[in-house]
């Protein structure tokens, strides 16, 4: 594998970060203490093309690698992980699933639409179905040339602000994993409901809504794959979801070295900067070598997924480690900051709580290891 980044990725990189300096960050703070959905930002993201990232120029995206998709991602984590969570769901997530279950028409009629209009999202969760998607209880009937949703999706990001999203839903109960199927449904159809939730620990600017289905109608085009495909196609899509997320979480982890680097610079005690106490090297050093094992890994899942190889595993691997590093690191900073780092005077309290959901979304730390087990002892639990 070639570490050296091409000029374009460089110049990608470079866009991102200033991007994100200019635009981003002086808005972090106040939008996390609000909790309020960074509406201003959004058209900026997608006149930058950072919506469509990956998705090719023919559907108004960039058509860049993966690896460039993962530059971005780190510097949209480093700067602000409820925007980078936003942007995640859309590109990795439900751009993914139109891309690659899409029939032609699909993907004609909505990724120019998901590349400059209106975000995407992704609703697998229900209230009593999160590790385990299989036991969904969201119903599709059909019902002559349309199918009939109704039930209930939690914790989905964009799902109240967006346009689209991607529902799950049980075709034939009792079926379980198999009778699951992949539907489009425009957020403003009648009797689709989305909720904002308030009051979470982190990504507290992020759109995150219960989604509320009362009788749902939508064609028959509008089913993405075949009838009992939907969870395939939505474990197909996590592979990319977790390559994002590994990737932002090694942004949150390079704003953790950063924020450490530039308090221990400033702040003197014993009569000289905090910097000169090897225990506090410590800290720091210890937030480097996570962040270097985090890149390494989100790198390779980009470098495997641009030669054509599929990186299942390689993504659970980089999505258990990166996000854990994160909490890891952003606890570290905390550390270094001393009692000013329990204040929102300085980012590395927010890094700490929006961190913190990384090891819990797209199968927590705890799934991925029994998936990763399985694997190793022979199970074929990356299907
Ligand atoms: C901010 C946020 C945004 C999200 N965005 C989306 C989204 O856009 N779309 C979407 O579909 N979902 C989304 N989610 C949902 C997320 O993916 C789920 O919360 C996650 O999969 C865990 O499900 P759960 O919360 O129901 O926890 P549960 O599955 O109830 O798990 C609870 C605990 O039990 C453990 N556990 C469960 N089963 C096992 C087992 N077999 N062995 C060992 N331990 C186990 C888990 O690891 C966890 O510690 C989001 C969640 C959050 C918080």
């Amino acid at each position: 594998m070639d570490f050296d980044l091409t000029e374009q990725q460089q110049q990608i990189r470079k866009l991102a970060r200033d991007f994100c300096d200019a635009e981003v960050a002086p808005h972090a703070r106040e939008l996390d203490r609000t909790e309020a959905f960074p509406d201003e930002l959004v058209p900026k993201l997608f006149e930058m093309g950072f919506l469509g990232i990956t998705v090719p120029e023919q559907y108004g995206g960039l058509g860049l690698d993966y690896l460039s998709y993962g530059l971005v991602t780190e510097e949209l984590g480093r700067t602000d992980a409820s925007v980078r969570s936003l942007v995640s769901v859309n590109v990795g997530l439900a751009c993914t699933c139109l891309l690659t279950w899409g029939s032609d028409e699909q993907k004609s009629e909505w990724l120019p639409r998901l590349t400059s209009e209106g975000l995407g999202a992704f609703g697998l969760t229900e209230p009593n179905a999160g590790s385990d998607p299989a036991s969904m209880t969201t119903r599709a009937s059909r019902d002559g040339d349309d199918w009939v949703l109704s039930g209930s999706k939690m914790w989905i990001t964009n799902g109240s602000r967006g346009i689209l999203t991607v529902v799950f839903a049980q075709t034939e109960p009792g079926t379980g994993a198999k009778g699951i199927t992949a539907f489009l449904v425009p957020q403003d159809s009648a009797g689709y409901e989305g909720n904002a939730i308030h009051g979470k620990l982190g990504l507290r600017a992020g759109d995150t809504a219960e989604v509320v289905l009362s009788d749902v109608r939508v064609p028959d085009r509008m089913r993405l794959g075949e009838v009992g495909e939907g969870l395939k196609i939505a474990l197909n899509a996590l592979d990319s979801g977790r390559f994002s997320l590994a990737a932002g979480a090694t942004g949150i982890s390079q704003a953790c070295l950063e924020a450490a680097v530039r308090y221990a610079d400033e702040r003197t005690q014993f009569g000289r900067k905090i910097s000169g106490f090897q225990l506090v090297q410590q800290l720091i050093s210890e937030i480097y070598l996570d962040l270097e094992a985090s890149r390494a890994l989100y790198w390779k899942v980009a470098w495997r997924h641009d030669k054509g190889e599929r990186h299942t595993v390689e993504s659970s691997v980089a999505k258990t480690f990166c996000s854990e590093a994160a909490v890891r690191n952003a606890d570290r900073a905390v550390q270094v900051h001393g009692g000013y780092g329990y204040s929102d005077e300085y980012p590395v309290g927010r890094y700490l709580r929006d961190a913190r959901v990384t090891t819990l979304y797209e199968g927590t730390s705890q799934i991925q290891r029994l998936l990763l087990g399985r694997h190793l002892t022979g199970e074929n639990a990356f299907t």
